[in-house]
């Protein structure tokens, strides 16, 4: 049976970025790496944003970043500078030439284009299946999908589908410098339905529609909505679709399983989606350098601390029970709040203080049932 120090299945946004922290990390000397993903990783099959402080590990490939972002619903226009945060943006395209580069430069990596099978964590490590062959390998990190279903899911629940396009507009239309990062003016069907326009210059942005509800939408209506909005609200103009995006993140504080013995789960089938927003990118590098860092032991590999599961699973029920609005949510925590507070929050890295300071901000009455019953369950 052939046999490896490491395994790695699943080579997208996780896996890439583990092996590339480790080999950062000089842990990958004298390892046999196995590296198992059936795609070839290329094209640019996403965007991602996150905002962070000061330098992060992936800023020579970020291709916008913004220091001031707007939110807007039907009665509140706010215009928020960032502080210590920057939003920035990175083509996958861009992370997977940088990644594979660096990964170009392992020796002892075995590189798979096949699907791992029959993954089992056993006393002497992990065992899996690749192109009928079963190999072994005394440690292993998988970012395979967990499929889960809402209706069967206790915790609360909410898929964030999205839709969008990359523009480029006749006229000038969009300021370069400030990201929209939430825009609700659109109806909301009792659900959570946002724009986000991300500028590259002053005629061409990506503009994203994105709704929290287990109820998708057929392509046609996506594409209806983006269409009106950019009417409405950016230009009357022409314009050209270069390129569309679409996906669904669950957002969801079900405990997805992270460890199984030798077997550890990274990446959305790890739970490093902030359940409260979807947002995975800044987490999975925060968590895969902690893990290159204390390689070949094991760090704590919680994906969010418990108290903001605690926090995510109150809005999630207030939102996925129509309690509260989440327009009025967002805005409001960024109208009453510096935005670094909540964009810190948002990242999970907030002290109780910093929290309790946020709570004061939101209505006190919903918040406060929701979340002694999300205790006790
Ligand atoms: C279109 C889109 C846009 C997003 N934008 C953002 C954003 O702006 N900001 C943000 O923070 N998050 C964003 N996300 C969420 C999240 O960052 C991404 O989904 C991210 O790619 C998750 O990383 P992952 O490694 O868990 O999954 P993936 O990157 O999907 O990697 C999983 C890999 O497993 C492989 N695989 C599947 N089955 C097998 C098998 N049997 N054997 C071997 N390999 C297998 C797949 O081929 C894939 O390469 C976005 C998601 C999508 C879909």
């Amino acid at each position: 049976m052939k046999q490896y120090d490491l395994a790695i299945i699943g080579g997208g946004l996780a896996g890439l970025s583990l092996l590339y922290h480790l080999h950062e990390a000089g842990k990958l000397t004298n390892q046999r790496v196995l590296l198992v993903d059936p795609e070839r990783k290329g094209g640019n099959d996403r965007t991602w944003s996150f905002w962070e402080m000061g330098q992060g590990p992936f800023d020579d490939i970020v291709r916008q970043r913004w220091n001031r972002v707007t939110l807007h619903n039907t009665d509140t226009d706010l215009s928020c500078d960032l502080g210590a945060y920057t939003y920035k943006l990175i083509r996958s395209a861009d992370f997977y030439a940088k990644t594979q580069a660096a990964l170009s430069k392992v020796p002892g990596l075995d590189r798979r284009y096949a699907r791992a099978t029959d993954i089992r964590n056993t006393s002497e490590g992990v065992q899996l299946t690749v192109e009928g062959e079963t190999v072994y390998a005394r440690q292993a990190f998988s970012s395979l999908p967990h499929p889960l279903d809402h209706r069967e899911v206790k915790a609360p629940y909410l898929d964030q589908h999205f839709r969008g396009w990359y523009v480029e507009t006749e006229e000038d239309t969009f300021d370069p410098v400030v990201a929209s990062l939430m825009d609700f003016r659109t109806p909301q069907h009792g659900e959570t339905r946002f724009f986000y326009v991300l500028p590259f210059s002053r005629r061409r942005a990506v503009v994203e529609i994105a709704i929290f509800s287990n109820q998708h939408l057929q392509t046609e209506t996506y594409d209806r909505l983006l269409k009106e909005y950019i009417a409405r609200h950016w230009t009357e103009g022409r314009y050209r679709i270069e390129h569309t995006e679409a996906g669904n993140i669950p957002m969801t504080t079900y405990s997805f399983p992270r460890r199984e013995g030798k077997l550890i789960h990274i990446g959305l089938g790890g739970g490093d989606a902030r359940p409260s927003t979807g947002y995975t990118f800044y987490n999975v590098q925060r968590k895969m350098m902690q893990i290159a860092e204390a390689y070949p032991r094991l760090p704590d590999l919680s994906p969010w601390p418990e108290r903001h599961i605690l926090y995510d699973a109150t809005l999630l029920r207030l939102l996925q029970n129509e309690v509260l609005p989440g327009d009025r949510v967002f805005v409001n925590l960024f109208r009453d709040n510096p935005a670094d507070r909540v964009l810190a929050f948002l990242n999970g890295e907030t002290n109780l203080i910093q929290e309790l300071r946020l709570m004061s901000t939101v209505p006190i009455a919903p918040f406060a049932s929701t979340f002694a019953r999300e205790l006790i369950r």
